[in-house]
């Protein structure tokens, strides 16, 4: 039967405004995160979105939704827990690349041999913006040395090969200045039966400058055409060698899956 009331993305957004900084890449996000919603279908009341601390971890403050706004680096446990209690709920955890890769990168590992049924997704604009603009993880040595920023010959952490080494079965990369390709990986990551990562670049407009916008639109580019995403060597090869490649850069065959996803409840 049709739908006659289909929803529109403004149904999953509260009447909030966010606090975020004129121009930040975490608008995109949220309005990606209510078109992939409206897109799947899915009722508010089974719709839960988990956060660390940052500035991007206020967005669960502006769905309408359930939300929880964590502690920082925890949104992976909390986010596991939950899907463990009540796998009727579409879970998808959010943040930055501080509270992913710093604080909460322990995490990360045992999230994925767990297997949820959940989608993490994570904004890296490659600095603390909510604490003005220390160097995280991901910071490039170029931006640190731009910005005169400390720990300028630090290897900085690459999340897709990192996440893809853990085993992770779906693992994207998207842009925040792209909403239709943003709202498309978002879909598939929550339909995807497993635990499915999302690499969002994104822009911190106050503390990286206009320039570093500009650079990454330079460098995007989609994934080769005929690129096999089912192939985790080229995933590999991939996330290694080319970090500005956005597409699904591996989801993993069915029949490759050796755990099941999370999907029962716990006896009560
Ligand atoms: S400080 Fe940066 S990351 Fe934080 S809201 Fe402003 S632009 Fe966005």
């Amino acid at each position: 039967m049709n739908n006659l009331n289909p929803k529109k993305p403004i149904d999953y957004r509260n009447d909030i405004h966010p606090v975020w900084c004129a121009g930040c890449g975490d608008y995109g996000v949220l309005k990606s995160f209510t078109r992939a919603f409206a897109k799947l279908e899915l009722s508010n009341e089974r719709i839960a979105v988990i956060s660390g601390i940052g500035c991007s971890s206020r967005l669960p403050g502006y769905c309408e939704t359930y939300g929880f706004n964590s502690v920082h680096g925890r949104s992976l446990p909390i986010a596991t827990g939950l899907k463990t209690a009540r796998p009727d709920l579409t879970v998808v955890a959010c943040g930055g690349d501080g509270d992913a890769f710093a604080i909460g990168i322990g995490h990360i590992p045992h999230a994925i041999r767990r297997n949820p049924d959940l989608t993490y997704f994570v904004m890296d604009n490659s600095i603390y913006g909510l604490t003005k603009g220390q160097a995280s993880p991901t910071t490039s040595t170029e931006l640190k040395k731009m910005r005169g920023l400390p720990g300028a010959e630090e290897i900085p952490v690459n999340p897709a090969l990192f996440i893809l080494s853990c085993g992770a079965g779906f693992v994207a990369r998207t842009q925040a200045g792209d909403m239709g390709h943003m709202t498309e990986m978002l879909t598939q990551a929550i339909q995807y039966p497993g635990f499915a990562f999302i690499h969002c670049l994104s822009v911190c407009v106050t503390y990286q400058g206009r320039e570093f916008q500009t650079g990454l639109e330079q460098k995007i580019h989609a994934l080769p055409e005929g690129y096999n995403a089912s192939n985790i060597d080229s995933a590999f090869q991939i996330a290694r060698n080319d970090p500005w490649a956005l597409g699904v850069l591996y989801r993993r065959p069915p029949e490759e899956s050796q755990f099941s996803p999370v999907t029962e409840p716990v006896d009560e």
